[in-house]
Protein backbone atom coordinates (compact mmCIF):
# COMPACT_ATOMS: atom_id res chain seq x y z
CA UNK A 1 0.00 0.00 0.00
CA UNK A 2 1.08 3.69 -0.92
CA UNK A 3 2.56 5.03 2.26
CA UNK A 4 2.88 8.92 0.45
CA UNK A 5 -0.43 11.27 2.52
CA UNK A 6 -1.03 14.57 1.17
CA UNK A 7 -1.59 15.70 4.54
CA UNK A 8 2.35 15.98 5.45
CA UNK A 9 2.19 18.39 2.08
CA UNK A 10 -0.82 20.11 1.94
CA UNK A 11 -0.43 23.83 1.34
CA UNK A 12 2.93 23.37 0.21
CA UNK A 13 4.78 25.16 -2.37
CA UNK A 14 3.68 22.50 -5.13
CA UNK A 15 0.07 23.18 -3.46
CA UNK A 16 0.13 26.84 -4.44
CA UNK A 17 1.47 26.00 -8.21
CA UNK A 18 -1.35 23.30 -8.65
CA UNK A 19 -4.02 25.26 -7.10
CA UNK A 20 -3.64 28.56 -8.49
CA UNK A 21 -3.47 26.95 -11.91
CA UNK A 22 -6.43 25.01 -11.09
CA UNK A 23 -8.52 28.26 -10.11
CA UNK A 24 -7.53 30.23 -13.17
CA UNK A 25 -8.36 27.28 -14.85
CA UNK A 26 -11.56 26.44 -13.60
CA UNK A 27 -12.70 30.32 -13.47
CA UNK A 28 -12.66 30.53 -17.04
CA UNK A 29 -14.55 26.85 -18.09
CA UNK A 30 -16.96 28.34 -15.86
CA UNK A 31 -17.68 31.12 -17.65
CA UNK A 32 -20.03 29.38 -20.17
CA UNK A 33 -23.36 28.28 -19.49
CA UNK A 34 -23.14 24.66 -20.64
CA UNK A 35 -22.53 21.94 -17.93
CA UNK A 36 -18.79 20.88 -17.03
CA UNK A 37 -17.84 17.52 -15.89
CA UNK A 38 -14.34 17.55 -13.99
CA UNK A 39 -12.61 14.32 -13.04
CA UNK A 40 -9.70 14.11 -10.28
CA UNK A 41 -7.46 10.82 -11.20
CA UNK A 42 -5.99 11.36 -7.55
CA UNK A 43 -8.58 13.63 -4.86
CA UNK A 44 -6.55 12.70 -1.60
CA UNK A 45 -8.47 13.18 1.40
CA UNK A 46 -10.11 16.93 0.29
CA UNK A 47 -9.62 19.07 3.75
CA UNK A 48 -6.68 18.98 6.03
CA UNK A 49 -5.95 20.62 9.00
CA UNK A 50 -2.93 22.58 8.98
CA UNK A 51 -2.64 22.49 12.81
CA UNK A 52 -2.94 19.14 12.62
CA UNK A 53 -0.11 16.02 13.45
CA UNK A 54 0.45 15.44 10.14
CA UNK A 55 0.83 18.88 8.68
CA UNK A 56 2.96 20.01 11.86
CA UNK A 57 5.40 17.33 11.68
CA UNK A 58 6.79 18.45 8.33
CA UNK A 59 5.68 22.44 8.52
CA UNK A 60 5.43 22.35 4.88
CA UNK A 61 2.51 24.88 4.57
CA UNK A 62 4.62 27.72 6.60
CA UNK A 63 6.54 28.09 3.09
CA UNK A 64 4.09 27.63 0.85
CA UNK A 65 0.33 28.88 1.63
CA UNK A 66 1.41 31.05 4.73
CA UNK A 67 4.19 33.19 3.19
CA UNK A 68 1.33 34.22 0.92
CA UNK A 69 -1.23 35.59 3.46
CA UNK A 70 1.87 36.88 5.99
CA UNK A 71 1.36 40.22 7.33
CA UNK A 72 3.35 42.81 4.99
CA UNK A 73 2.56 41.16 2.14
CA UNK A 74 1.93 43.24 -0.62
CA UNK A 75 -1.05 43.27 -2.95
CA UNK A 76 -1.15 39.80 -4.94
CA UNK A 77 -2.17 39.36 -8.86
CA UNK A 78 -5.37 38.57 -9.21
CA UNK A 79 -4.60 34.68 -9.67
CA UNK A 80 -2.66 34.28 -6.39
CA UNK A 81 -5.31 36.62 -4.74
CA UNK A 82 -7.74 34.43 -6.07
CA UNK A 83 -6.38 31.06 -4.95
CA UNK A 84 -5.39 33.27 -1.12
CA UNK A 85 -9.52 34.27 -1.47
CA UNK A 86 -10.63 30.42 -1.88
CA UNK A 87 -8.14 29.38 1.00
CA UNK A 88 -9.53 31.56 3.20
CA UNK A 89 -13.21 30.82 2.35
CA UNK A 90 -12.63 28.07 4.10
CA UNK A 91 -11.53 29.26 7.36
CA UNK A 92 -13.44 31.06 9.66
CA UNK A 93 -11.66 34.53 11.60
CA UNK A 94 -7.98 35.44 11.18
CA UNK A 95 -6.45 32.62 11.41
CA UNK A 96 -5.83 29.73 8.25
CA UNK A 97 -6.16 26.26 9.79
CA UNK A 98 -8.07 24.52 6.90
CA UNK A 99 -6.55 23.90 3.59
CA UNK A 100 -9.00 22.46 0.69
CA UNK A 101 -7.49 20.09 -1.30
CA UNK A 102 -8.27 20.14 -4.85
CA UNK A 103 -11.54 17.96 -4.10
CA UNK A 104 -12.53 20.99 -2.42
CA UNK A 105 -11.27 23.88 -4.08
CA UNK A 106 -13.41 22.51 -7.53
CA UNK A 107 -16.22 21.84 -5.72
CA UNK A 108 -16.52 25.15 -4.34
CA UNK A 109 -15.85 27.00 -8.17
CA UNK A 110 -18.49 24.64 -9.51
CA UNK A 111 -22.23 25.67 -10.47
CA UNK A 112 -25.32 22.89 -9.47
CA UNK A 113 -25.15 21.47 -12.79
CA UNK A 114 -21.58 20.78 -12.98
CA UNK A 115 -20.49 17.31 -12.03
CA UNK A 116 -17.05 16.21 -10.10
CA UNK A 117 -15.75 12.75 -9.89
CA UNK A 118 -12.92 12.19 -7.49
CA UNK A 119 -10.60 8.80 -7.06
CA UNK A 120 -9.01 8.00 -4.45
CA UNK A 121 -7.29 4.64 -3.48
CA UNK A 122 -6.00 4.93 -0.21
CA UNK A 123 -8.49 3.42 2.43
CA UNK A 124 -7.41 6.20 4.94
CA UNK A 125 -7.84 9.20 2.55
CA UNK A 126 -10.95 7.32 0.64
CA UNK A 127 -12.94 7.22 4.03
CA UNK A 128 -11.52 10.95 5.41
CA UNK A 129 -12.58 12.04 1.82
CA UNK A 130 -16.30 10.34 1.49
CA UNK A 131 -16.99 11.72 5.14
CA UNK A 132 -15.65 15.43 4.24
CA UNK A 133 -17.80 15.21 0.65
CA UNK A 134 -20.98 14.13 3.00
CA UNK A 135 -20.74 17.40 4.76
CA UNK A 136 -20.78 18.95 1.49
CA UNK A 137 -24.53 18.12 0.93
CA UNK A 138 -23.91 18.08 -2.53
CA UNK A 139 -25.87 15.30 -3.57
CA UNK A 140 -25.30 14.15 -6.97
CA UNK A 141 -23.13 16.85 -8.22
CA UNK A 142 -19.90 15.05 -6.69
CA UNK A 143 -19.56 11.07 -7.01
CA UNK A 144 -16.36 9.65 -4.17
CA UNK A 145 -15.05 6.53 -6.34
CA UNK A 146 -12.71 3.97 -4.72
CA UNK A 147 -10.89 3.51 -7.84
CA UNK A 148 -7.45 3.50 -9.75
CA UNK A 149 -8.11 6.77 -11.22
CA UNK A 150 -5.69 6.71 -14.16
CA UNK A 151 -8.32 3.72 -15.33
CA UNK A 152 -11.34 4.89 -13.91
CA UNK A 153 -11.94 8.38 -16.08
CA UNK A 154 -12.26 6.24 -18.96
CA UNK A 155 -15.84 5.81 -18.50
CA UNK A 156 -16.50 9.31 -18.06
CA UNK A 157 -15.29 10.16 -21.51
CA UNK A 158 -16.40 12.16 -23.54
CA UNK A 159 -18.83 13.91 -20.77
CA UNK A 160 -22.26 14.29 -21.87
CA UNK A 161 -22.13 18.09 -22.65
CA UNK A 162 -18.78 17.36 -24.17
CA UNK A 163 -16.89 19.47 -22.02
CA UNK A 164 -14.20 18.55 -19.14
CA UNK A 165 -11.29 18.99 -17.38
CA UNK A 166 -8.97 16.27 -16.29
CA UNK A 167 -6.91 17.32 -12.41
CA UNK A 168 -4.24 14.30 -12.69
CA UNK A 169 -2.37 14.80 -9.61
CA UNK A 170 -0.54 11.39 -9.26
CA UNK A 171 1.97 10.90 -6.16
CA UNK A 172 4.49 9.93 -8.37
CA UNK A 173 5.75 7.17 -5.31
CA UNK A 174 5.70 4.42 -7.85
CA UNK A 175 7.84 5.24 -11.10
CA UNK A 176 5.40 3.35 -13.16
CA UNK A 177 3.07 6.76 -12.25
CA UNK A 178 4.89 8.41 -14.98
CA UNK A 179 3.69 6.19 -17.86
CA UNK A 180 1.18 5.95 -16.40
CA UNK A 181 0.26 9.70 -16.53
CA UNK A 182 1.24 9.76 -20.31
CA UNK A 183 -1.16 6.38 -21.28
CA UNK A 184 -3.59 8.01 -19.90
CA UNK A 185 -3.66 11.44 -21.59
CA UNK A 186 -3.09 9.68 -25.09
CA UNK A 187 -5.67 7.35 -24.33
CA UNK A 188 -8.13 10.32 -23.25
CA UNK A 189 -7.04 12.40 -26.18
CA UNK A 190 -8.02 9.64 -28.56
CA UNK A 191 -11.49 9.30 -26.49
CA UNK A 192 -12.03 13.06 -25.84
CA UNK A 193 -9.75 15.15 -27.71
CA UNK A 194 -11.33 18.84 -26.61
CA UNK A 195 -11.34 17.89 -23.13
CA UNK A 196 -8.56 20.17 -20.73
CA UNK A 197 -6.33 17.72 -18.74
CA UNK A 198 -3.85 19.38 -16.41
CA UNK A 199 -1.36 16.96 -14.88
CA UNK A 200 0.97 18.01 -12.23
CA UNK A 201 4.29 16.41 -11.34
CA UNK A 202 7.41 17.13 -9.38
CA UNK A 203 11.02 18.28 -10.49
CA UNK A 204 13.33 15.85 -9.00
CA UNK A 205 16.67 14.36 -10.49
CA UNK A 206 15.20 11.60 -12.03
CA UNK A 207 14.93 10.48 -15.97
CA UNK A 208 10.92 9.35 -16.20
CA UNK A 209 10.19 13.21 -14.44
CA UNK A 210 12.78 14.67 -16.52
CA UNK A 211 10.92 13.10 -19.31
CA UNK A 212 7.33 13.87 -18.47
CA UNK A 213 6.75 16.95 -19.65
CA UNK A 214 9.06 16.89 -22.81
CA UNK A 215 6.99 13.78 -23.68
CA UNK A 216 3.52 15.26 -22.76
CA UNK A 217 4.97 18.08 -25.38
CA UNK A 218 5.52 15.38 -27.77
CA UNK A 219 2.14 14.17 -27.38
CA UNK A 220 0.03 17.38 -27.43
CA UNK A 221 1.70 18.30 -30.30
CA UNK A 222 1.35 15.30 -32.73
CA UNK A 223 -2.32 15.30 -31.77
CA UNK A 224 -2.60 19.02 -33.34
CA UNK A 225 -3.44 20.31 -29.71
CA UNK A 226 -1.90 23.30 -27.81
CA UNK A 227 -0.26 22.90 -24.47
CA UNK A 228 0.95 24.96 -21.58
CA UNK A 229 3.93 24.27 -19.46
CA UNK A 230 4.51 25.93 -15.97
CA UNK A 231 7.22 25.54 -13.49
CA UNK A 232 7.75 26.61 -10.04
CA UNK A 233 11.40 26.38 -8.54
CA UNK A 234 12.00 27.51 -4.59
CA UNK A 235 15.54 25.83 -3.79
CA UNK A 236 18.38 24.55 -5.35
CA UNK A 237 18.22 20.91 -5.59
CA UNK A 238 21.46 20.09 -4.55
CA UNK A 239 22.13 17.94 -1.80
CA UNK A 240 24.33 19.29 0.86
CA UNK A 241 27.11 17.83 3.28
CA UNK A 242 28.18 19.31 6.73
CA UNK A 243 31.37 19.68 8.28
CA UNK A 244 30.39 15.82 10.12
CA UNK A 245 29.99 14.31 6.19
CA UNK A 246 26.43 14.06 7.31
CA UNK A 247 24.17 14.35 3.74
CA UNK A 248 21.02 16.48 3.73
CA UNK A 249 18.81 15.96 0.65
CA UNK A 250 16.97 19.59 -0.34
CA UNK A 251 13.20 18.09 -0.17
CA UNK A 252 10.91 18.69 -3.22
CA UNK A 253 12.50 21.83 -4.75
CA UNK A 254 10.36 22.26 -7.57
CA UNK A 255 7.83 21.17 -9.80
CA UNK A 256 5.49 21.79 -12.45
CA UNK A 257 2.09 21.62 -14.23
CA UNK A 258 1.79 20.46 -18.08
CA UNK A 259 -1.54 21.34 -19.48
CA UNK A 260 -3.36 20.18 -22.85
CA UNK A 261 -5.92 22.22 -24.22
CA UNK A 262 -5.45 24.88 -21.51
CA UNK A 263 -7.83 27.71 -21.67
CA UNK A 264 -6.76 30.50 -23.87
CA UNK A 265 -6.94 33.01 -20.66
CA UNK A 266 -4.61 30.96 -18.67
CA UNK A 267 -0.74 32.23 -19.82
CA UNK A 268 -1.66 35.68 -19.11
CA UNK A 269 -3.00 34.80 -15.78
CA UNK A 270 0.19 32.78 -15.21
CA UNK A 271 2.66 35.43 -16.67
CA UNK A 272 1.83 37.61 -14.21
CA UNK A 273 2.10 35.10 -10.88
CA UNK A 274 4.83 32.91 -11.66
CA UNK A 275 6.99 35.63 -10.79
CA UNK A 276 5.26 36.33 -7.39
CA UNK A 277 5.02 33.01 -6.29
CA UNK A 278 8.88 32.35 -7.36
CA UNK A 279 9.67 36.09 -5.31
CA UNK A 280 7.19 35.12 -2.25
CA UNK A 281 8.20 31.55 -2.27
CA UNK A 282 11.73 31.56 -2.60
CA UNK A 283 14.11 29.60 -0.10
CA UNK A 284 17.02 30.60 -1.77
CA UNK A 285 18.56 32.35 -4.56
CA UNK A 286 17.62 29.84 -7.26
CA UNK A 287 14.02 30.45 -6.98
CA UNK A 288 12.96 30.85 -10.31
CA UNK A 289 10.10 30.06 -12.83
CA UNK A 290 9.06 29.46 -16.20
CA UNK A 291 6.03 29.47 -18.47
CA UNK A 292 5.91 28.11 -22.29
CA UNK A 293 2.97 27.22 -24.90
CA UNK A 294 2.67 25.63 -28.35
CA UNK A 295 0.15 24.63 -30.35
N1 LIG B 1 -5.04 16.14 -5.74
C1 LIG B 1 -4.93 16.29 -4.30
C2 LIG B 1 -4.93 17.78 -3.96
O1 LIG B 1 -4.47 18.60 -4.78
O2 LIG B 1 -5.42 18.12 -2.88
C3 LIG B 1 -3.71 15.61 -3.74
C4 LIG B 1 -3.52 14.20 -4.22
S1 LIG B 1 -2.12 13.37 -3.61
C5 LIG B 1 -0.79 14.16 -4.42
C6 LIG B 1 -2.24 11.84 -4.45
C7 LIG B 1 -3.35 10.92 -3.93
O3 LIG B 1 -3.57 9.88 -4.89
C8 LIG B 1 -3.03 10.22 -2.62
O4 LIG B 1 -4.09 10.50 -1.71
C9 LIG B 1 -3.00 8.72 -2.97
O5 LIG B 1 -3.53 7.90 -1.95
C10 LIG B 1 -3.88 8.67 -4.19
N2 LIG B 1 -3.59 7.59 -5.17
C11 LIG B 1 -2.41 6.98 -5.43
N3 LIG B 1 -2.54 6.20 -6.53
C12 LIG B 1 -3.82 6.34 -6.97
C13 LIG B 1 -4.54 5.83 -8.10
N4 LIG B 1 -3.96 5.01 -8.99
N5 LIG B 1 -5.83 6.21 -8.27
C14 LIG B 1 -6.42 7.06 -7.37
N6 LIG B 1 -5.79 7.57 -6.30
C15 LIG B 1 -4.51 7.22 -6.10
Amino acid sequence: MFSYRHAFHAGNHADVLKHTVLIAALQHLTEKDAALTVLDTHAGAGLYRLDGDYASTSGEAADGIFRLIAPGVGPLVPALQAYVDLVKAFNQGATTRVYPGSPFIIQRLLRSHDKLKLFELHPTDLRALAGNVAQLEAGRQVAVLHEDGFEGIRKFLPPPARRALVLCDPSYEMKSDYGKVLDMAADSLKRFATGTYAVWYPIIPRPEAHDLPRRLKTLATKAGKSWLHATLTVKSSKITENAAGDTKRPGLPASGMFLINPPYTLKAALKDALPQMAELLAQDKHATHTLESGG
